[in-house]
């Protein structure tokens, strides 16, 4: 019996690997190398001959080159974690063959229902087969489906000969979910010029944006006193710091903004008479924005300030990750291979961007760069998760695609 995208699927979501954002340990839970060392033997078997899991919870493999043609090395990138927010153990899936449209009602909690209204994406699924739990856990289709996606295109590659391509590496992350994915990558070893992660949603899909991120501190320090004698004299940083964040734009806020507009975020506040602390996270797609939102909160803080002559402010900025554009600007082929391939495999690509980071943009600022491929999931990080099979050959096709693509255009 030969394995299929859908079979290897089934077989990857039943195993438990939720990271664990508490844990100090890398992996940062021990259960997501038990998928690690069962793809590193399905790698090994489909003649992956390298593959391996690392102590760290990474699988590397290499696919070598069919081809005397200088091609660069292209990686094929998912995470083997699943997301903390729901629960990923004893993932119960269900095939619901040939989708005859409607909502979907889950066995296994009947309040939960995959609604055609809230998910609109279903109404290109008729006639597919969806994949979908129970309903008391996540599915795992991320990222589960871009590792089932990859380790069947190697496999196809491997076993095809007139396939041709450059080498080809692997790479399997654990921790995606808690934002460590990369933190123990060894970029040295992988080798690879260019990377692709397959963690998409919807087919056809490539993403090549994400937010530029930082992160701000304001330390505020007031004058305390008696509140008996205090007149005239008291400056309570509680009473600034409220002042500061009732000052910050209403229009530029993550619940008053969508599509390419960038935000101030407050995200904690402590405070006492004498000291106070915002910590607050800010976004935008580009450098400008995110400076000029900075030099606007900076603004804000200093005028509250000028209300109390006695108090002092800090701010502190921490970079925390850019926009992967930059980088992959610098080499449109990367993107527009990519766009190329889904075309192949039948799809009417389409560009966007993420309001978020990724394990790309991390990558492609390390010095790898690296778009992100659809895997065909929805409804990631809840019970509601569902994928079908017919998406996740798509993607399956787009890979063998691209690997073919790079080498003919080397
Ligand atoms: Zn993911």
């Amino acid at each position: 019996m030969t394995d299929t995208v859908l079979s290897r699927f089934l077989r990857y979501v039943v195993i438990d690997t939720q990271s664990d954002p508490t844990s100090s340990s890398q992996p940062t839970t021990e259960k997501q190398k038990d998928l690690g060392r069962l793809l590193a033997a399905e790698l090994k078997a489909i003649g992956v001959e390298d593959a391996h899991l690392d102590e760290h919870g990474y699988v590397y493999g290499t696919i070598p080159a069919n081809t005397d043609k200088a091609v660069p090395v292209i990686c094929f990138c998912s995470h083997m974690d699943t997301a903390p927010d729901f629960s990923g153990t004893g993932v119960k899936p269900q095939v619901i063959e040939n989708y005859r449209g409607g909502d979907i009602t889950l066995p296994g909690d009947p309040s939960r229902v995959i609604r055609v209204a809230e998910h609109p994406e279903l109404l290109n699924q008729i006639g597919h087969d969806v994949v979908t739990t129970d309903g008391t856990t996540l599915l795992g289709a991320d990222d589960k489906a871009g590792i089932a996606e990859i380790i069947t295109a190697a496999a196809e590659i491997i076993a095809n000969p007139a396939i041709r391509h450059g080498t080809i590496k692997i790479l399997f992350t654990p921790d995606e979910e808690v934002g460590r994915g990369v933190n123990r990558v060894d970029l040295e070893k992988l080798g690879a010029d260019i990377a692709y992660t397959l963690d998409g949603e919807t087919a056809g899909h490539v993403e090549d944006e994400t937010f530029s991120a930082d992160g701000v501190e304001i330390e505020i320090t007031g004058v305390a006193i008696h509140p008996g004698f205090a007149k005239g004299r008291m400056e309570n940083a509680i009473r600034i710091a409220s002042s500061i964040i009732a000052r910050l734009p209403q229009h530029m806020a993550p619940e008053t903004t969508e599509g390419r507009e960038g935000f101030l975020h407050p995200t904690d506040l402590e405070g006492s008479m004498e000291k106070a602390r915002i910590s607050l996270i800010v976004r935008d797609f580009t450098l400008e924005g995110l400076k000029e939102k900075e030099a606007l909160l900076e603004d804000i803080v200093k005028d509250v300030l000028r209300a109390y002559p006695g108090s002092s402010y800090r701010l502190t900025v921490t970079e925390q990750y850019r926009n992967m554009k930059e980088v992959l600007d610098r080499n449109p082929a990367i993107v527009e291979h990519a766009l190329e391939a889904i075309r192949r495999a039948g799809m009417e690509p389409v560009r966007g961007s993420i309001r978020g980071g990724t394990d790309g943009s991390r990558l492609s600022f390390m010095g790898l760069p690296c778009p992100n491929l659809f895997a065909g999931g929805h409804a990631f990080h809840s019970p509601l998760e569902w994928v079908s099979r017919q998406d996740m050959e798509k993607a399956v096709r787009t890979i063998v695609e691209l690997a073919q693509i790079w080498e003919e255009r080397a």
